[in-house]
C-alpha cells in the first residue's frame, strides 16, 4: 500500500472505528486533510462541534485563527497537514481520557509514517505530550527538539490564544520561526535534543 492509499485507509477506518468510546459521539470522523507528501504536519487535539460536524479538522474559530498563522508565514492550508490526536469528538470538548489517546494513536502514527513530514508542529498540551511527555509547554513552545528522529516543535493551541489574548503574540511569534526551523530540518541533520528539566504531571494536563 502506498502511502495516499494508507491515508485514504485511515479517512475510511475512522469513519467506522469503535475503539474507544468517542465513537458515540461521533457524526464524522476527523482523520486529518493535507497531502501526503506535506513538509509540516500539524497535530492538535481533537475535532470539535463544527469539525465533527463537517468532517474536517480546525474549521471553527482556532482553524480560522490558524489559516492566518499560516498566511502569515507565506503558507495555505493545502500545503500542509493537519490532524489531530483523537479523532472522533469527545462530547462537549471535554479533553480525550488516556485511554482513548492510546486507542487512537495507532492512526497517528500511521499517518506520520505515511507522510513523513520534515517537521511536526504540536498544538496544545496533548499533541506535545505525544512526543514529550514531561515538557511544560510554557517552557517549551516555539523551540525545535529532535525526537526519535523526527524535528517536533510544540506550540499553543490556537484557540489559546483566542480564549487568552495575552497569547496571541507569542503563537505569531512561534509561527514566525517555522521557516527558519524548516530550514535547519532541510540543512542541519544533526540537530540535536535540548534536554528538558521540567517535568509535569501527565494527569494535569489541560487542554492548552
Ligand atoms: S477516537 Fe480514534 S480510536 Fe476512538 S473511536 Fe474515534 S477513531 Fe476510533
Amino acid at each position: 500500500m502506498n502511502p495516499e492509499e494508507v491515508l485514504r485507509e485511515i479517512e475510511r477506518q475512522v469513519q467506522v472505528c469503535k475503539r474507544c468510546d468517542l465513537h458515540y459521539s461521533r457524526k464524522h470522523g476527523v482523520a486529518g486533510e493535507g497531502p501526503v507528501n506535506a513538509a509540516i504536519m500539524f497535530i492538535g487535539e481533537g475535532p470539535g462541534f463544527h469539525e465533527n460536524e463537517q468532517g474536517r479538522p480546525f474549521v471553527g474559530a482556532a482553524g480560522k485563527f490558524l489559516d492566518e498563522l499560516l498566511a502569515q508565514i507565506g503558507l495555505k492550508r493545502s500545503e500542509v497537514f493537519i490532524g489531530n490526536v483523537v479523532k472522533c469528538r469527545p462530547p462537549g470538548n471535554r479533553d480525550p481520557k488516556p485511554e482513548e489517546l492510546e486507542a487512537c494513536d495507532i492512526y497517528l502514527e500511521r499517518q506520520i509514517q505515511a507522510i513523513n513530514p520534515k517537521v511536526i508542529v504540536t498544538l496544545g498540551r496533548y499533541s506535545m505530550a505525544k512526543f514529550l511527555p514531561h515538557a511544560k509547554i510554557s517552557a517549551v513552545h516555539g523551540r525545535a527538539m529532535r525526537v526519535k528522529d523526527r524535528l517536533v516543535v510544540p506550540m499553543y493551541h490556537p484557540a489559546a490564544a483566542l480564549h487568552q489574548p495575552s497569547l496571541r503574540p507569542v503563537v505569531e511569534r512561534d509561527f514566525a520561526q517555522l521557516p527558519e526551523l524548516i530550514a535547519k530540518a532541510e540543512d542541519a541533520p544533526e540537530y540535536q535534543v535540548e534536554p528538558l528539566e521540567e517535568k509535569s504531571d501527565p494527569k494535569q494536563l489541560t487542554l492548552f
